[in-house]
This record gives structure tokens, sequence and C-alpha cells, in this order.
């Protein structure tokens, strides 16, 4: 009987542990995605981003012998029906550690097991699963360097390789239409904008890997933190679909550390960084939706409203933080010193709620990661376990001078100050919806929603209540 290989965040076939599993048993592999209730209440940007994955591993699968069969409904469901259809009897697929999946994920092995079919999980998500991790007292890390310190001389094993073919069932099952899926359908802002921004699948991953360490790695320290620069791997829209393993981008940049480019190692970290939110998410699974600290659930935060929405229209008059904002909006990625200035001024300067700006970022993001998100906002609140200091207050001008410092960034993303706008700063009045009103010719807003100075005034006098109780 086939094997049913059910893919989720794994849409590669490159150092793929299930999908190698599925193959090493000898039997046929039939690939399915499932469209369940889960996948589909993701955002905007990463479930239409989405699709354009799905699409590339259906076309991959085929130069391989095999195909992608689609199906929708409730995940355990679905893989029932196929089960019974195909005569499958063993299901396999790559774990995953946010709370949304592995509520499903249980539900799907006991369901299986109950009907009599094997399930079988493996690691192609992560270097180190969370559980493996462990302090000298044997719980988890809540702070970042012991955590790398724990795991920096661990190895990883080697990368699988790619298969040369996928066994073919000798019939396959019917498969639905992605088109009918229509998984671009929430994206108020027009697809084609942001189609100019992304970065595809396997091939074009491992590309923009070799890229980055071929090119750029050796100065990431210095560029990675400077806004209009193209400093950084970019890999995260990759990672977090799976099109690339992390395993693959980790031992690239332990090669080009071995090699002699020493700022690898800062590559490197980040990775861990990654490693890190899904050890956090997996342990303290409330990292998601909760305050990390209860204490925090005492805090003076505002709710929506106005000032929330001019934030997220990139309508706050501090050019750096609607740059940012806008850059998300129109290619779906934003710089990572961006994401922490504009979480800061939304949750310092406006003291709102973290998981509204946290909800912005999933419904925007084509990177999106339910870790690695949830983590940022936290730990840019305060309210998170490795958190940023509260009295650190970042000040939106200062970091801008530091940054941005001739102001290209800026630039890039603000059309209304500029005599002569350039096309990027432009595409942000093409992607915006019409219901927003907003027109370049409107002109940007004369003054900041709140004064830099009085807001982090503000904000400590807030934290500072919040510690007195
Ligand atoms: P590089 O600098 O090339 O780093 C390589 C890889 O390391 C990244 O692709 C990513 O997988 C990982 N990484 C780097 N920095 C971090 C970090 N701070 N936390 C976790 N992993 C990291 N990242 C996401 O992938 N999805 C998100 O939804 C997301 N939301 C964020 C929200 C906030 C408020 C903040 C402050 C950060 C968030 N990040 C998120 C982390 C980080 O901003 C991005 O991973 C990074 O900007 C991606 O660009 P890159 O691939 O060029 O990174």
């Amino acid at each position: 009987p086939p094997i049913l290989y059910w893919m989720r965040r794994d849409l590669r076939l490159a150092d793929n542990p299930a999908l190698s599993a599925a193959i090493a048993t000898g039997a046929p592999v039939i690939p399915v995605f499932v469209l369940d209730p889960e996948t589909e209440a993701q955002g905007a940007a990463p479930l239409w981003r989405l699709g354009l994955s799905i699409a590339q591993i259906a076309k991959d699968l085929e130069t391989k012998g095999s195909r992608l069969i689609l199906r929708k409904g409730n995940a355990l469901d679905a893989l029932k029906t196929l089960a019974a259809e195909t005569g499958a009897k063993t299901v396999m697929w790559n774990r995953l550690y946010d709370p949304v999946a592995r509520t499903r994920d249980t539900d799907v092995k006991d369901g299986l097991r109950q009907a009599g079919l094997d399930a079988s999980s493996h690691n192609g998500h992560l270097l180190f699963e969370p559980w493996t991790v462990e302090t000298g007292k044997g719980s988890f890390y809540k702070v970042y360097t012991p955590y790398w310190k724990a795991v920096r001389d661990r190895d990883p094993g080697a990368a699988l390789p790619e298969p040369s073919v996928i066994p073919a069932p000798e019939v396959w099952p019917s498969s639905e239409l992605l088109a009918s899926w229509d998984l671009g359908r929430a994206m108020g802002r027009g697809a084609d904008v942001v189609s100019a921004h992304v970065t595809v699948g396997e091939a074009a991953a491992r590309a923009r890997l070799d890229a980055f360490i071929d090119g750029r790695v050796d100065r990431y320290n210095s560029a990675r933190d400077m806004l209009a620069e193209d400093g950084t791997s970019r890999l995260s829209e990759n990672l977090t679909y799976g099109e690339i393993s992390t395993r693959t981008a980790y031992l690239a940049g332990r090669a080009a550390l071995e090699r002699g480019d020493t700022q690898a190692e800062t590559f490197l970290k980040e990775l861990v960084w990654r490693e890190f939110a899904y050890h956090l998410v997996y342990h303290t699974p409330r990292i998601t939706t909760e305050n990390w600290r209860p204490e925090w659930d005492q805090f003076g935060w505002q709710t929506d409203g106005p000032q929330a929405e001019s934030w997220r229209r990139a309508q706050t008059g501090l050019p750096v933080v609607d740059a940012g904002l806008r850059e998300m909006y129109v290619t779906g990625y934003m710089h990572n010193r961006a994401r922490m200035l504009v979480a800061s001024y939304l949750t310092k300067h406006l003291l709102t709620h973290w998981k509204i700006g946290e909800a912005w970022f999933a419904d925007c993001l084509i990177d999106w990661d339910p870790a690695s998100n949830a983590m940022g906002w936290q730990w840019a609140a305060g309210s998170g376990p490795d958190a940023s200091p509260y009295f650190r207050v970042f000040n939106p001008e200062t970091q801008a001078e530091k940054f941005d410092p001739k102001g290209h960034y800026r630039r890039r993303w603000i059309a209304e100050q500029d005599p002569n706008p350039q096309p990027t700063a432009l595409s942000y009045f093409e992607a915006i919806p019409e219901s927003w009103n907003m027109n370049v010719r409107d002109g940007y807003p004369l003054r900041p929603l709140i004064d830099t100075s009085e807001g982090r005034v503000r904000a400590l006098e807030a934290y500072t209540a919040l510690k007195s109780g």
C-alpha cells in the first residue's frame, strides 16, 4: 500500500525527513496538502504566499514523477478519506510546534490510530527540537544567550539529499484545483503589487542562500542593521514555508565560518533565535496569545482605536516608522530594525496592546511565523521572557539617524515629502484599499501622533504604575 506524505510547512524536496522516510519504505508515496480550517485562518498575505509555494512544489514534485494531491477540509477527515480511497495504511509528516498546529496534529495522530492507521512524524522544521535543549536543572531556557551557549556546539546532522525519483502509485487519487481555493482572496491590497517582491520555491531559496553566503555574509554584522541596505539573507520568507530547511542554511553558515568569514557566526545566531522562538512557544504556548509575564495583564494598554488605525495605515507622522509599515504593506517583508522600531512605537509611544500589532503583522507578512512573531512582539512590548528592558524606549528619530543616516530608506517608502518620489514609495498608494481614502496628494501628517519625548515619559509612567501595583 502507498504512504501518504502530509505536507505543511515543508514545501521542499531536499533535506526533508518525512519525505525521505516515506521513500525509504519502498512503497509508492502520495504527497498531499490539506487546506484545513487552521491553515485557512491565517492572515491575508501569508495565505496568499502559501498558494504560490504550493503551486511551485506541485511542479517540483512532477519533475520527480510525483504529484501533489490537494484536499480541503478537516485534516483528520481528509487524511482518513484519502487513506480509504488509496488503501494507504501510513501517514507521515514533519512536526510543527505552535499551539494551533500541535492541537490539530495530536488529534490527527490519535484519530488515525483509532482508525487503525499508522502515523509517523519527523523533525524537518528545526535544528534542535524544543524538548532536546534543557538547562542544568532540567528546565527550559527563558533567556537567549544561555540557550545559544547550550546549542552552538551541537551537530545538527547532515542535510538529506534531494530524492532523484519519488515512487508513484499506479492510480492517482483525485485532487482539487489550487485555483478553486482562491488563497489570495483576502488580499485587499493588490496581490500584483506584492508579487513583484516575492521569491518563491526551493530553487530560488537555494539561490538566495548562496548569494548571501558568497556575497554578503562577510559584512553581515555591520550591514544587517542598516535600513536601506540589502544586508541580510531574506530567507525568512522561504523558511516559514519550509522551501529550504533551516539546517541547509545553518550548515552553509557554518561552512562560511570555517572558511574564515567570522561574521557568519552572527547569521548562525540569528537562525538560533528562530529556534529559541520555537523553544519558547513549545514550552509556553500562551506566548502567542497572552502576556508571557502575567503581571502585564494589569498594564494600562490602550485598546484598538484611531491611533492604532493610523499606525496600521502608516500615517503616524514619524517617517521611519511609516516607512517600515509601508515596506511591509507593499512587499510583505519588513527590515528587522524597522520591525523593532514600529513595534516599540506602537506598544510604548502609543501604549497600544502588542496583540494589535501582532495581528497586523500576521495579516501582512509573507514571512509570518507564529513563534518569531509572538516572541518579537512580546520582546518589544516588555511582556515577554527575554524582553527588552522597559525603560529602553526607542527614540525613532535617533534610530533613524543611526540606521538610515542618509534617509534612503525613508525616501524609498515615503512619497509625500519628496518632490521626485520613488516608484517604491508611490506603489504604497497603489497597494492600499480604496476604502482607506488616502491619496499621495493629501500630504504627509504634519505632526506625529504623539510627541516623541512626551510619549516616552508617558510610557515610563505607565510602567512605574505597573511596577508599584
Ligand atoms: P537574517 O538577518 O538573514 O536572519 C536569518 C534568519 O534568522 C531569518 O530568516 C530568521 O529565520 C532568523 N531570525 C533572524 N532574526 C530573528 C529574530 N529576531 N527572531 C527569530 N528569528 C530570527 N521573523 C519571522 O520569520 N516571522 C515573523 O513573523 C517575525 N515577526 C517579527 C515581529 C517583530 C515585532 C520582530 C521584532 C521581529 C520579527 N521577526 C519575524 C524576526 C526578524 O525580524 C525576521 O526574521 C528577519 O527580519 C527576517 O529577515 P532575514 O531573513 O533577512 O533575516
